[in-house]
C-alpha cells in the first residue's frame, strides 16, 4: 500500500517529513513570524548573541588572569585582569537585563499574535469555508497540537531562539578552541609529540559530531513515537479541557444537575487513561524514553572525558600555560554542546515540520468566491431589483441540491415572506442572496448585473439580516447595535424603540453604556432570548440596508411582543424590501408575496388569499396544518 504523505482534505498526512518539506515549512514559519512579530525576532535574536557570547568572554579574560596567577604573578597585571573581568562582565550582564526586558515585553504580543494570525484567516475566508466543518477541524487539529505539546508555530520560535544561542556558541567555542588545535608540544620535550598530529583534533571532531548525531537520532525516534500518539494525546487533551470546564459552563450545567450526569462526564477522564500512569506518554517516559534520555545524557559525558585528557595531557606536556586548561576545557565543550545542539534541534525540526505542515493546510485554504470590483450604485429611491435566474444550489460535499431552478424577481419596497418546512432551502436561499455562497448553477442579479461582478463588501452592505441564531458580542448594548464603537445614541434608542426594547432605564444601569453580558464586565447585564432578538431586530434597523431580512425573527418574542413587532411591521420596516422566513405562516399574512419552498424548490407564489385558494397547494396544506392549533 502507497504510503500517505501530503496532506489531504481530512487530515495532515502522515508523520514524517523529508529533508526538503522541512526546509520549506521552516522557511515558510519563519518568514511568517518575522512580518507579524519583527520586533520580537530582532531582540531575541540579540539576547541570544549576549546569552551566548558572556561564557566565551569570561572564558577568556579567567583563563588570562590565571596564567598570570600561575606564572608571574605581577600585581600590575592582576589587577588590570580582574578590572576587565569585572568591566566586561558587568557592561554585558546589563546589555543582556535590557535585551531582556525587550524581548519579554514583545513576548507579550507573542502569545496574541497565533491565536490573531488564525482569527485574521478566518474572518477573511469566503463564507463557504467557513461554514464548512473540515475547516473547524483543520483548526481544532492545529490548536490541539499547539496546546498538547507545544508544536507548530510556537515552536518554531522557542527554536529559533536555541538555533541562536547554539550558533553563536559554536562561533564562540571554535574561536577560544583554535589555538588548542593548532599549539605544538615541544619536540624537546621528549613524549606525547604524537598529539601534534592533524589525526588527534580530527578524532575530537569526528567524537563531537558522532555523538551529536547519535543524539539527534535517538530525538527522531522520541520525536517519531510522539508523532505516532498525536491523535491519540489530542483526544487525551480535548477530555481534559472539558473536565476543566464542563462545571463551569452555565448553560451545560443545568442539563448535567437536571440528569444527574456528573459521574459520566468524571468517568470520561479517568477510564480512558490519559492522565494517570498507564498513560501512552508515562509508557513511553518508562520505557523507550526513559532509555533514549538516559543515552542522551551519558554520551556528552563520555565526550567530555576525552576533552579533559587531550586538553591536560597537551598542558603537561607543556604546549600552553595550565590557566589555558579552563579556557580550552570550556570551550571545547561550549563547541561539543553547540554541535549537539544544532543536530538534536535539526531532528526536533523533523518531527515539527508535521505539525507545521498541519499550520499550513489550515492557512492555505483556498478563497475561490470570484471578488469583483463594480461599485454597488447608491439609490436614494432604493429602487433595487433582485432576480433570482434559475438558481440551483448544492453545498460543498453534499449529494444533493439545496435548491433547484429557483427563478423570482423582487419588487422593491415590498414584503415577501419564504415559508416551507424545516429543511426546504429557505435559509440555503437567504445565504445565496447575501453571495455568502455562490450558486452552483444559473444567476443571480442586482439590477440587471450578475452580483459576483460587485465588489464584495458593497454587495454586502445592500442587506440588513437578523439570522435565526444571531449572535450578539459583549460590548455595550450600543455598539452592539450600531455594530460598531462609534454610534449615534439617538438613532441607537429610535431603533431600540422601534424594535419593541422599551426596558432600557429599568433594565440597563449603565443606559446604551452596559455591556452584554458578564464576560468583560462585572456589571454587564444578561439578555434573554427575546430581549437578544430585540436588539438583534434594531441593529439589522439601524444599519438602513434597502434590503431587511429578518429569519424567523419573533422565534423567541413572547406573544405579546410578537404582536407588537407585526402590528407596526410597515412602520418598522419603512421603505426597505423585508424578506421574512417564518415557520408561522399566520405571520405571513401581511406580506405581499409569499414564496413556498419545498425540498429545495419555490414550488409557489402569491399573495396569502391566492395561496390559500389553491387547496390543493402546499400553502393550502401548511396553513390548515397549522390552523387546526388555533381553532380547535
Ligand atoms: P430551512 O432553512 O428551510 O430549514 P436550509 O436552507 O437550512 O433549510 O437547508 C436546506 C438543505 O440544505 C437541508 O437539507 C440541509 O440539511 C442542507 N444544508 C443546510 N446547510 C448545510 C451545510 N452547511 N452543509 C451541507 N448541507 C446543508
Amino acid at each position: 500500500m502507497r504510503k500517505e504523505k501530503k496532506p489531504s482534505a481530512d487530515k495532515p498526512g502522515s508523520g514524517t517529513c523529508s529533508f526538503k518539506e522541512t526546509f520549506i515549512l521552516y522557511k515558510r514559519a519563519v518568514l511568517l513570524w518575522c512580518r507579524e512579530y519583527p520586533k520580537q525576532f530582532l531582540y531575541t535574536g540579540l539576547h541570544a548573541l549576549i546569552t551566548a557570547g558572556s561564557p566565551c568572554f569570561a572564558l577568556y579574560f579567567t583563563a588570562r588572569l590565571l596564567n598570570e596567577l600561575a606564572g608571574a604573578g605581577r600585581r600590575a597585571e592582576l589587577i588590570k585582569w580582574v578590572v576587565i573581568i569585572l568591566t566586561v562582565t558587568a557592561a554585558l550582564s546589563l546589555l543582556r537585563v535590557v535585551l531582556f526586558r525587550a524581548k519579554e515585553t514583545y513576548a507579550a504580543v507573542q502569545w496574541n499574535c497565533l491565536p490573531s494570525i488564525y482569527t485574521k484567516k478566518i474572518l477573511s475566508m469566503d463564507y463557504s469555508a467557513v461554514d464548512d466543518a473540515r475547516t473547524y477541524e483543520k483548526l481544532a487539529w492545529v490548536e490541539q497540537s499547539e496546546n498538547w505539546g507545544g508544536h507548530g508555530m510556537n515552536r518554531v520560535f522557542w527554536q529559533y531562539e536555541r538555533f541562536l544561542v547554539e550558533l553563536f556558541k559554536l562561533i564562540g567555542g571554535i574561536a577560544l578552541s583554535v589555538t588548542l588545535f593548532s599549539v605544538k608540544i615541544s619536540e624537546m620535550t621528549g613524549g606525547l609529540t604524537f598529539l601534534n598530529h592533524p589525526i588527534c583534533p580530527l578524532i575530537l571532531l569526528g567524537c563531537m559530531v558522532g555523538t551529536a548525531a547519535v543524539n539527534s537520532s535517538l530525538e527522531k525516534v522520541l520525536q517519531d513515537r510522539q508523532n505516532q500518539c498525536a491523535e491519540s494525546a489530542k483526544l487525551g487533551n480535548r477530555i481534559f479541557f472539558f473536565m476543566h470546564e464542563f462545571a463551569f459552563n452555565r448553560k451545560r450545567d443545568l442539563d448535567i444537575r437536571m440528569y444527574q450526569q456528573e459521574d459520566s462526564c468524571i468517568n470520561l477522564f479517568t477510564a480512558n487513561h490519559y492522565f494517570d500512569t498507564k498513560s501512552y506518554f508515562a509508557k513511553l517516559a518508562k520505557g523507550i524514553a526513559g532509555i533514549l534520555t538516559a543515552v542522551q545524557t551519558v554520551l556528552p559525558s563520555l565526550l567530555m572525558g576525552i576533552v579533559y585528557l587531550y586538553v591536560c595531557l597537551k598542558a603537561w606536556a607543556g604546549a600552553f600555560d595550565v590557566g589555558m586548561i579552563t579556557q580550552y576545557v570550556g570551550a571545547v565543550t561550549t563547541l561539543s554542546s553547540a554541535v549537539t545542539g544544532i543536530f538534536k534541534l535539526a531532528a526536533e525540526a523533523g518531527g515539527n515540520a508535521y505539525y507545521l505542515r498541519g499550520v499550513f493546510w489550515f492557512l492555505d485554504i483556498p478563497n475561490d468566491m470570484y471578488q469583483g470590483s463594480l461599485t454597488v450604485e447608491k439609490r436614494v429611491d432604493r429602487n433595487y431589483e433582485i432576480e433570482f435566474r434559475n438558481v440551483s444550489f448544492r453545498y460543498p460535499g453534499a449529494e444533493d441540491y439545496a435548491l433547484r431552478h429557483v427563478s423570482l424577481k423582487f419588487q422593491v419596497g415590498k414584503r415577501m415572506a419564504v415559508v416551507g418546512q424545516n429543511g426546504s432551502g429557505k435559509t440555503t436561499f437567504i445565504k445565496l442572496l447575501c453571495r455568502l455562497y455562490d450558486p452552483t448553477e444559473g444567476v443571480i442579479l442586482l439590477n440587471g448585473i450578475d452580483i459576483r461582478k460587485y465588489n464584495y463588501r458593497e454587495y454586502m452592505s445592500v442587506f440588513s439580516v437578523v439570522f435565526q441564531d444571531f449572535q450578539l458580542l459583549s460590548l455595550s448594548l450600543a455598539q452592539n447595535v450600531a455594530a460598531g464603537e462609534n454610534f449615534d445614541a439617538k438613532r441607537v434608542l429610535d431603533c431600540l424603540q422601534k424594535a419593541g426594547f422599551t426596558e432600557i432605564e429599568e433594565k440597563f444601569p449603565k443606559g446604551l453604556d452596559t455591556n452584554i453580558g458578564k464576560d468583560f464586565e462585572e456589571d454587564g447585564i444578561w439578555v434573554s432570548g427575546g430581549e437578544g432578538q430585540k436588539i438583534a431586530i434594531a441593529r439589522s434597523l439601524y444599519r438602513d440596508a434597502p434590503f431587511i431580512i429578518l429569519d424567523e425573527p419573533t422565534a423567541a418574542l413572547d406573544p405579546v411582543a410578537e404582536y407588537e413587532i407585526y402590528s407596526k411591521f410597515n412602520e418598522i420596516v419603512g421603505d426597505r424590501t423585508a424578506v421574512y422566513i417564518s415557520h408561522r405562516l399566520s405571520s405571513c399574512r401581511f406580506c405581499d408575496k409569499i414564496l413556498v419552498f419545498h425540498n429545495g424548490e419555490m414550488i409557489q407564489q402569491g399573495s396569502h388569499e391566492e395561496l390559500l385558494a389553491k387547496q390543493d397547494g402546499k400553502y393550502a396544506q401548511l396553513w390548515n396544518a397549522q390552523a387546526k392549533y388555533y381553532t380547535n
